[in-house]
Formats: C-alpha cells, sequence, structure tokens
C-alpha cells in the first residue's frame, strides 16, 4: 500500500524548512520589537471552549473543526483558531492579577479547520497570531494594526490594503442587528440555505457569508458604523484618528464583519492583491473582543488582536530563497583508516562549533567534491592515508582553490585564521 499525507495537509520538505524559519524568525523579532511574548497552549482543547468562544453559528464551528471524542468519551478538538486557548490560558492562570494590566501574547503554530483545499487553503495550516487582554483601549487596537502592517511591510509583501470597521458595542450590535433582519426579511427566500438559518440565529454572519457575497442586497446592506453608540462612536473615531497620526493608510470596508463571534469594536483585515493568492486574498485579520475573557470565566478584560495565515504570507512572500547557507567544512575521507579519523574530525569541529559533515558513502574524490559543492561548503578537507600516516589533513578552500597541509593539532586555529564568515565570527 502506497501511503499519502491526509488531503489539505502538506509536509515542509528540507528545501523549503530554511524558509520557514526565516519567516518565524522575524515574526519573533518583530514581537520582540513590540514587547510582545510567547504563549503555547495546546493542540487541542476542550470542544465547549471553541463552540463557546468562536461561536456556536459561526462556520468555524458548524462546519470546519476536526472533533472527536477520547477515550473517556470528552469531546476534543483540534484547535481551529488561537484566540479561545490564549484566552482560556489567561483566565486558568490568572494573568489578569499580575502588575502589568495589559498583557500581550504571541502564537505561531498549526491550526485545523475542515474545509475543502485550495491554494492557500489547506486543513492543517500554521498561524501567527498576536493578543494584548486587558484595556479598551484605542490605543491598543491601534499598537495591534500597526504591529500587522509591520508585519506586512517587513516581509515585503506588495498590493496590501488595510481594511477596517467597527462592529460597536452590545448596544450598537443590537441595534444593528434589527436593521439587518428588516433589510433581509423580503429576500430572505432568494439566500442560501445557511444564510437563511443565519438569519435567525445571528443576521451579522449573513455578510460574511461566500455563497451569497454578490448578491444584490448585500451590497446595499445597513453599514455597522451607522448604528454605532456614542461610546462606540468616540472609540472607532480616535482609532481613525490614531491611524492617521502614524500615517498608516487603511480604508473603512463597511461590509467587514469578520466570521467568528466573538469580536465588537474595531475589526480588520489585511488584504493582499497579489496574484499568486488571487486578488483580493486576506492574509491576516483581527479585531477587538470585549466579553470573550468573561464568557470564559474571567473578569470583564476586553482583548484585541489578529492573526495571519503563514502558507498566505509564504505565497505572497515568492519561493526564491536567499542563498542558503554552507558548510564551513566538509570533510572527505579517502580511505577506511581515514574515515576513522574524519569521524573523529567532524565531532571535534562540530563541537567547537563549525557547521561540517563528511562523507559517510565511501565514494571517490569526484562525487565527494560534488557534495562539497551542493552543501556550499567554504572548505574541503581532504584525508588520504599518507594524511593520516603524516597525522595532518589537506585543506581547500573552496573560493581561493588554495591547499594547505594543516597538522591534525591545529585544524580548529587554522579555520579560525583563514575564515572570516565561520559560526561565530558574523
Ligand atoms: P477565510 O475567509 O479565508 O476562510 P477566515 O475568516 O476563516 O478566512 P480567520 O479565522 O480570520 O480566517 O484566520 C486568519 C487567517 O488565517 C486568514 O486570514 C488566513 O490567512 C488564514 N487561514 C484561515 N483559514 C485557513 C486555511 N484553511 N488554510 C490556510 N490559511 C487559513
Ligand atoms: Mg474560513
Amino acid at each position: 500500500m502506497a501511503y499519502s499525507a491526509p488531503r489539505g495537509t502538506v509536509d515542509i520538505l528540507p528545501e523549503t524548512s530554511g524558509k520557514w524559519q526565516e519567516l518565524e524568525q522575524l515574526l519573533r523579532t518583530i514581537c520582540a520589537n513590540y514587547n510582545v511574548k510567547e504563549m503555547r497552549t495546546p493542540i487541542f482543547e476542550h470542544t465547549e471552549l471553541f463552540s463557546r468562544a468562536v461561536g456556536d453559528t459561526t462556520d468555524v464551528v458548524t462546519k470546519e473543526m476536526y472533533s472527536f471524542a477520547d477515550k473517556k468519551g470528552r469531546s476534543i478538538t483540534l484547535r481551529p483558531e488561537g484566540t479561545a486557548g490564549i484566552a482560556r490560558s489567561y483566565v486558568e492562570h490568572k494573568l489578569f492579577a499580575l502588575p502589568e494590566k495589559l498583557q500581550k501574547f504571541y502564537y505561531m503554530g498549526p491550526m485545523f479547520r475542515y474545509e475543502r483545499p485550495q491554494n492557500g487553503r489547506q486543513r492543517q495550516f500554521h498561524q501567527f497570531g498576536v493578543e494584548m487582554i486587558g484595556l479598551e483601549s484605542p490605543y491598543v487596537d491601534v499598537e495591534c494594526m500597526v504591529m500587522a502592517v509591520t508585519v506586512v511591510e517587513a516581509l515585503g509583501l506588495k498590493d496590501i490594503t488595510l481594511h477596517i470597521n467597527s462592529l460597536g458595542d452590545e448596544a450598537s450590535r443590537e441595534a444593528y442587528r434589527d436593521a439587518l433582519k428588516q433589510h433581509f426579511q423580503p429576500v430572505l427566500n432568494d439566500l442560501c440555505y445557511d444564510c437563511q438559518q443565519r438569519f435567525e440565529k445571528n443576521p451579522l454572519r449573513i455578510l460574511d457569508c461566500k455563497v451569497d457575497k454578490d448578491y444584490p442586497a448585500m451590497k446595499d446592506a445597513p453599514r455597522t458604523i451607522d448604528y454605532l453608540s456614542d461610546s462606540a462612536r468616540n472609540h472607532f473615531d480616535k482609532v481613525c484618528a490614531l491611524l492617521d497620526d502614524l500615517e498608516i493608510d487603511y480604508v473603512i470596508d463597511t461590509n467587514l464583519v469578520r466570521g467568528l463571534d466573538y469580536y465588537s469594536h474595531t475589526v480588520f483585515e489585511v488584504i493582499s492583491d497579489d496574484p499568486k493568492l488571487g486578488a483580493g486574498a486576506t492574509v491576516g485579520a483581527g479585531g477587538r473582543y470585549s466579553t470573550l475573557i468573561s464568557e470564559l470565566g474571567g473578569p470583564e478584560n476586553p482583548g484585541v488582536g489578529f492573526a495571519f495565515g503563514m502558507e498566505r504570507l509564504m505565497i505572497a512572500m515568492g519561493s526564491e530563497s536567499d542563498e542558503e547557507d554552507g558548510l564551513d567544512v566538509y570533510v572527505m575521507p579517502l580511505e577506511t583508516e581515514a574515515k576513522d579519523l574524519a569521524m573523529q574530525i567532524v565531532t571535534m569541529l562540530r563541537a567547537n562549533g563549525f557547521t561540517c559533515d563528511m562523507d559517510q558513502c565511501d565514494r571517490g574524490l569526484k562525487g565527494q567534491f560534488k557534495s562539497a559543492d551542493r552543501f556550499h561548503a567554504h572548505f574541503s578537507m581532504i584525508i588520504g592515508d599518507e594524511e593520516v600516516q603524516k597525522e595532518v589533513v589537506n585543506m581547500k578552500c573552496n573560493h581561493s582553490k588554495e591547499q594547505t597541509v594543516v597538522p591534525l593539532e591545529d585544524i580548529v586555529a587554522f579555520i579560525e585564521n583563514h575564515y572570516e564568515g565561520g559560526h561565530d565570527h558574523e
């Protein structure tokens, strides 16, 4: 039987894992700049957490979750997103009681959603996300949005737009909900089955529908920002004013409602028009959540956050990888005895912090030089019978082509003296 990876999952092979590490490193550096600390939560949680936090009427919860009963019959779900786990952990460990009232976290890792796989859409995919919990301040919304923009700029993504909208507070949403129901009531029969369900349970979700998105009644639907309460309006105005001050470009997108239930006030998406992704693809999205923490049993601490799909970032970044880091030394034993010595030398060099490798395939000189080339080795170290006898090695610099006979005890010193680009010389 031939095995293949489950549909919607991919193997990240060594040829691309370097690019992933670059992306991860860059994201970690930005988080350090923003004083945002990493939080690692479990890949699976109790199913109730997601149905409560993400929302019972959302696509994620109703259609996309990987849920199963464990051996004790408890319902477990592979995390479809990162915010619920962070919020749970924040409450469970009473992080709200820490002296810093604003807590800033980031996470990076696999998420699971049962969806139809296509370009930039997988069943196991990766998200990088940030949560800033503790304050209901427009300044923090903007800190989050600036950070999201910093990410796409640092990655060199082109054709990016920040879309923002406000869903307002509880009162605004109630008024808006009524307006939406009035708007869609007369055309309800023309909407898809899901939207008819949404109409009853959560009419806001209709605006997020991918099936009915081009339906005329979608275009002239009431706008959330026309139903904001005074305080919600002030919050949103301040967000816009701060973005203006910081000269961050954005568009107010009145149809932006986001697919998860926990959002209120500011919501935003980072949209790419890069043809590699298909026009108008969302690479990252986020918003403010005011009641999530209290719904999970914590105090009424509001938060704001965002998440980027890392596969989509990778696609938009393009595949051209930077010149791969080469080996410092490739060790080339030409006889059996030389191989024993080579093994000792690579072990010693690695212990000294050099990146190196040796031929394990007992090949001739030509084959071994090819490997040295493929690994971009700075030095090739050739060891034949004669070298073993004389307790020396033959060091060839693959750049200058110069060859030098080096006594065994001088190997480290030789590399350090002749090589700027090595492990800790940067
Ligand atoms: P979409 O509308 O594309 O389904 P979403 O609203 O479900 O996105 P979020 O839950 O906001 O997405 O997740 C944030 C980001 O995670 C998305 O903008 C996207 O980049 C990425 N993402 C979401 N689902 C997937 C998936 N199945 N495969 C790859 N990336 C995904
Ligand atoms: Mg989705």
